[in-house]
């Protein structure tokens, strides 16, 4: 289990002062001009070094994606966007972040935005996120007057501004090109890949898009060093990590833990174990929404982190960990996903705009048993039509989930479309 002394965290709970006062006593925006002093490079190969992977699903290299920036600036600005619009269900830490914790990511927009030689940052928060906004805009203000950010932020010769940009309730838009879009005051669909946002993101200018966890590490990072870091987890799986806990757990919690935990040590040393014991474990989604379900049975002694979870056909994603238990109806939780993500779907691409509602629809009868055995295989089909083939992933956020489903759970579909069709199953109806 991770040490007190090595949680970068310290607020996560609000047990604590999250003013600029209690962040310092805390140890954050300590030495952030010496950090700064160091150059760009530095920062980005004590980055690349660290081993971290973003935070906000993918998990693509934070300090490689910085190295993309151009280096001399072409008359075109740069910016850092970070991403704060956290909608996958299930996932809740990046809001324990702003509200708590607030200048840990200040002090973290700061430091990589000199990095990647941006004078702006602007963090996009989701819209329903209003008391986080109050709380984060209260610490960017209370930072301006300290001077820690503006001109000369911290007294290190560079100026820097940070903007707060209220988003509006869409899910798409936490997708970093529609984000930009909506940024840009366009609806928010996204753009084709590549150009990468650092070729051409917001404004058509070079821009890095990070979510609010990756760039709140980077301050304690860099002031404990990148092997300090390093130390926790697997290879390729480095750093400590906040998992938010939801379901049949007896203690649902947001946590900060080592990568690379097992499923039983988070649940039993943070959750206080699975409602009515580890028999009664029915199904786990380990990383959002977007990731296919895991049995129960195989989730024990499952390693918490990228590598293992992708092995396992699913994924770590937001570390978002979703707990069913044996009463869960795990046909119609899938069916509600799909309902999730037709609503959700932008309806630029016809595979996703089209295949969202084919396979909700068919959801729709599964979960009732209405449908027939042959369909089960069709669904299968119209999954893999849409993976792969959208502009951007929600298409294969919303297929992964229903494959999950027919990979683990056929057995207990099958049986739905049997008892109803004998006639022992009166009505399961979908909501
Ligand atoms: P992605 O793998 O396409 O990209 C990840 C990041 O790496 C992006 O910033 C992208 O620009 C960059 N990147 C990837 N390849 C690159 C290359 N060749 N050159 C330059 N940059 C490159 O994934 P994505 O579409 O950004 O994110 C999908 C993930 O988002 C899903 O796994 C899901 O878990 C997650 N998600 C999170 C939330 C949330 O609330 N946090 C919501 C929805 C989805
Ligand atoms: Fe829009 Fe879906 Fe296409 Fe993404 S995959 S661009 S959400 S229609």
């Amino acid at each position: 289990m991770l040490k007190d002394q090595d949680r970068i965290f310290t607020n996560i709970y609000g047990m604590h002062d999250r003013s600029l006062k209690g962040a310092i006593a805390r140890g954050h925006w300590d030495g952030t001009a010496k950090i700064l002093q160091n150059g760009r490079d530095w920062i980005v190969n004590q980055m690349k070094a660290s081993g971290l992977r973003g935070r906000g699903g993918a998990g693509f290299p934070t300090g490689l994606k910085w190295s993309f920036m151009p280096k001399e600036s072409d008359g075109r600005p740069s910016y850092l966007v970070v991403n704060a619009d956290e909608s996958e269900p299930g996932t809740c830490k990046d809001r324990e972040i702003m509200r708590h914790d607030p200048h840990t990511l200040i002090e973290g927009c700061l430091i990589a935005s000199f990095a990647m030689q941006a004078h702006a940052c602007y963090i996009y928060i989701r819209g329903e996120y209003i008391r986080e906004r109050e709380a984060l805009q209260a610490a960017i203000d209370e930072a301006y007057d300290a001077g820690l950010v503006g001109k000369n932020a911290c007294k290190s010769g560079w100026d820097f501004d940070i903007y707060l940009h209220h988003g509006a309730g869409a899910y798409i838009c936490g997708e970093e090109t529609a984000l930009l879009e909506s940024l840009e005051g366009k609806k928010g669909m996204p753009r084709m890949k590549p150009p990468f946002p650092a070729g051409a993101g917001l404004y058509g200018c070079p821009t890095t898009v990070n979510n609010v966890e990756s760039i709140a590490v980077v301050p304690t990072i860099l002031r404990r060093g990148p092997d300090w870091f390093a130390g926790f987890g697997r290879p390729n799986n480095a750093g400590t990590k906040l998992f938010a806990i939801s379901g049949h757990v007896n203690n649902p919690c947001v946590v900060e833990e080592a990568m690379s935990i097992t499923f039983e040590e988070l649940i039993e040393k943070h959750c206080g174990g699975i409602r009515g014991g580890w028999d009664n474990l029915k199904a786990v989604i380990p990383g959002g929404s977007s990731v296919p379900c895991i049995r129960g049975e195989f989730m024990r002694e499952a390693i918490m982190d990228f590598d293992y979870l992708r092995e396992q056909r699913s994924g770590l994603g937001t570390a978002a960990v979703i707990v069913m238990d044996q009463s869960t109806d795990i046909i119609k939780a899938i069916w509600r996903l799909s309902k999730f993500y037709k609503h959700e779907s932008c309806g630029q691409c016809t595979p996703c705009r089209e295949g969202t509602g084919w396979m909700m629809r068919v959801m729709d009868r599964l979960v009732r048993g209405d449908a027939e055995p042959e369909e089960i295989d069709m669904l299968l089909d119209v999954t893999k039509q849409v993976e792969g083939h959208t502009i951007c992933a929600l298409g294969d956020a919303a297929a992964w989930p229903i494959q999950g489903l027919i990979r683990n759970f056929r057995d207990e579909i099958e049986d739905r479309i049997k008892s109803k069709r004998t006639g022992r199953v009166s009505a399961v109806a979908a909501e």
